[in-house]
């Protein structure tokens, strides 16, 4: 099956009792059992329930693996996907790291001995360089966030699997459709699917994909004994986001190279970070990773303020100021001053987040509408 194909039908078949084509949102908590044990595959929703079964093996199939888990959200994916670890392991990860991640494995791993060092994983030699012999986990989040930076992956999984390292890839920002890390070697793929796979902003979800029976094993494990469990109704509406994947990340992709090369022509923009753009320092990387560029981008105005960066974003009306992204609408952020706000100035300035860097996630409107938001709020 092809990837299209696999977003209506992978893992999907007509509900037994009634041939129901939509998988029905089991709203329960437990499940009848004829003698001590004896049931029909569940024995408790914590467990297992068929509208997330049904979520998990749509996941499992567009990521190319043999299995899914899925979660409360996507911090709680990593939450049970790191406590594989034990104390003294080490991990390996990006220092343009997706904010929540960070604070996770700073102030919740940290203080229980999980060791991290944060590198810039665009340099291979640097990453070499961080591995130590207890280096367990190396964490890649590809395209990367603010600065749009490619992460080579099979190369990082080359670095790793002689090591006897596990790769884990955040593949949040590219979604399945553009980026499957399982084809590069990688072990493990999380998403949260708050963001592309659930597409319309009404829902936290998360989830993990692999076939690394070790990894899937534990992730079970920690369903069942932390329970950070998805309920039915948001597995219900995380899959049916997920049967338009293709037709809204494709036009949203369109809308960004139209939106890109505005930006790059306009005289009040320094520069655009977009992998479709061929100034892009990673842009070839991208089009051998990538199926295409994504429908995320960042650009630095030429007047390099917060106050003019404030400015511009107050001025737009289609797109909305907001965190998150990968929604049908297109969102507007300020990164200096909303998600990494607590990151020290030089420091972010060391990182290149620059004060006037402007987030886009492009959603799925008209182009001409959407530039001719920009335009006038410059
Ligand atoms: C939003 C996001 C997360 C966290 O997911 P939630 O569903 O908000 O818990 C993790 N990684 C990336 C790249 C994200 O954008």
């Amino acid at each position: 099956m092809k990837f299209n194909t696999k977003t209506i039908h992978a893992g999907q078949k007509p509900e037994e009792t009634s041939g129901a084509v939509m998988p029905p949102i089991f709203q329960t908590s437990t499940y009848a059992q004829e003698a001590p044990n004896k049931h029909k595959g569940y024995d408790y929703a914590r467990v297992g329930n068929p509208t997330r079964t049904a979520l998990e093996q749509m996941i499992a199939g567009l990521e190319g693996a043999d299995e899914a888990a899925c979660f409360s959200s996507g911090v709680a994916a990593m939450d049970s996907l790191m406590k594989m670890l034990r104390p003294g392991d080490h991990v390996v990860t990006t220092n343009d790291l997706y904010g929540g991640s960070y604070r996770l494995f700073t102030k919740v791993f940290e203080p229980y001995r999980i060791d991290f060092t944060f590198v810039d994983m665009t340099d291979l030699e640097k990453v070499k360089d961080a591995i130590t012999p207890q280096t367990k986990l190396m964490w890649i989040e590809t395209p990367t966030n603010p600065l749009l930076r490619i992460v080579d992956i099979e190369a990082l999984v080359g670095l790793a699997k002689p090591n006897d390292i596990l790769t884990v890839v955040d593949n949040t920002f590219a979604s399945p459709y553009l980026q499957r890390p399982l084809e590069f070697g990688a072990d493990a793929v999380l998403h949260s699917a708050t963001k592309y796979l659930a597409g319309h902003s009404d829902v936290i979800h998360g989830a993990v994909a692999s076939s690394n029976q070790e990894i899937m094993e534990n992730l079970r494990f920690q369903t069942k004994t932390s329970g950070a469990v998805p309920g039915p109704m948001d597995c219900y509406l995380t899959l049916r986001g997920i049967k338009t994947l293709s037709v809204r990340v494709q036009r949203s992709v369109d809308n960004a190279k139209q939106i890109a090369s505005f930006l790059e022509s306009h005289d009040k923009v320094e520069s655009v970070l977009y992998p479709g753009l061929s100034s892009h320092p990673q842009h070839e990387l991208a089009a051998k990773q990538m199926d295409d560029f994504g429908a995320m981008l960042s650009f630095i105005l030429k007047d390099d303020s917060i106050e003019a960066a404030t400015k511009f974003m107050s001025n737009t009306s289609i797109f909305t100021l907001a965190e998150s992204l990968g929604g049908v609408e297109s969102l507007i952020s300020h990164p200096a001053s909303m998600t990494h706000g607590s990151i020290p100035k030089d420091v972010r300035e060391k990182a290149g987040l620059k004060d006037s860097l402007i987030r886009i996630s492009v959603g799925i409107e008209d182009a001409d509408d959407l530039i001719d938001d920009l335009k006038q709020a410059f």
